[in-house]
């Protein structure tokens, strides 16, 4: 188990200058005490893989807390921490992992290794239920009316379908997020944690 908040990652907007603007403006806060968080420099680039061979290219901006003094990566929710994939690629693959189908056949599907895919899916699942849980209570939260997904095939199943009902419930809520994709929104959601030790559910 990786120690809370450690990672100093803030999952943020993909529009980069609106980040810098929120940034400047302190607007952003620090997710251990809530102080605003200040320009800090930047970190490596990095090159992710989208989806039909797209490439992303990242600069990511680095921000340091002016009340505890931790300093943060904040990362476009286009991409989870410590993955070489963009996030919606993972999740697609998760979403075909959740219709039953092996590793290997995931792998073929977005022709990624079948290595890294396997992965994907061992970390996803060993926090299934972790993020059923965040989500079925995010989705009560947001929703007039929550309608509760269905048990489906297994506790990975149950995790997507969790992710997708809280999803829809926040894009109902608010119009922006139509344009997020639903592991974006995950993304976001937890601080990229979607593969790794979630947050303590307090
Ligand atoms: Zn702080």
């Amino acid at each position: 188990m990786c120690t809370k908040r450690r990672c100093g990652v803030l999952i943020v907007d993909s529009d980069v200058v609106r980040v810098e603007c929120q940034l400047r403006a302190g607007e952003l806060a620090c997710p251990s005490c809530q102080v605003s968080l200040a320009p800090w420099g930047h970190g490596r680039p990095r090159e992710v893989r989208g989806d039909l061979g797209a490439r992303l290219f990242v600069r990511p901006r680095r921000s340091r807390c002016s009340g505890c003094g931790v300093t943060h990566m904040l990362l476009p929710e286009a991409i989870w921490p410590r993955r070489a994939d963009a996030a919606r690629v993972i999740g697609s693959g998760l979403e075909i992992a959740a219709l039953g189908l092996g590793h290997r056949q995931v792998a073929a599907h977005l022709g990624r290794a079948e290595g890294t895919v396997r992965g994907w899916i061992r970390r996803f699942r060993g926090q299934s239920e972790d993020v059923r849980r965040y989500f079925t209570v995010a989705l009560v939260a947001l929703a007039d009316d929550p309608v509760m997904p269905d048990p489906s095939e297994g506790p990975l199943s149950d995790a997507v379908s969790a992710i997708a009902a809280a999803h829809r419930a926040a894009a109902m809520k608010w119009a922006s997020m139509n344009t997020v994709s639903r592991w974006e929104f995950a993304g976001r959601a937890i601080d990229g944690r979607v593969l790794t030790c979630m947050p303590s559910a307090s």
